[in-house]
């Protein structure tokens, strides 16, 4: 299974991201920061930037950097997921998204129907590998 052909950089810390294979879906794991690049979303996403609202641009704090889309290198948007207050940046150009691990963490704990599917994968990946 080809996946890329390239490894990706991190937006976060540009260290070069390791594709996981969790259950049917490959994510990009970062092994500095253990931030999460995820580019499968399809119409997922844009439904939950619709309504969302944009996170504040001062973030670097929460470990989300202010990196470029690692497959476009447009600069990422910073978002909420929803009421949740969960930061995740996203790529406007190829709706990829980069999730920290402490922003993939919280959305394991979240119930919705949207992102269901990456939620489902986080806490499969996170579940057993949360382990200091
Ligand atoms: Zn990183
Ligand atoms: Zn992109």
């Amino acid at each position: 299974m080809t996946y890329r052909e390239a490894a990706l950089a991190c937006p976060s810390c540009a260290d070069l991201l390791e594709p996981k294979e969790v259950g049917e879906s490959i994510i990009d794991v970062c092994p500095t920061c253990a931030g999460i690049w995820v580019d499968w979303f399809d119409g997922e996403l844009d439904a939950m930037v619709k309504g969302g609202k944009s996170a504040p641009r001062d973030d670097a704090r929460e470990g989300l950097g202010a990196g470029a889309c690692p497959r476009c290198g447009r600069a990422l948007d910073a978002e909420l997921y929803l009421d949740s207050g969960v930061p995740i940046r996203r790529c406007g150009e190829c709706s990829g998204a980069f999730v920290s691990h402490a922003a993939a963490t919280a959305l394991t704990k979240i119930e919705s129907g949207l992102l269901a599917r990456l939620v489902a994968v986080l806490r499969r990946f996170l579940g057993p590998a949360t382990a200091p």
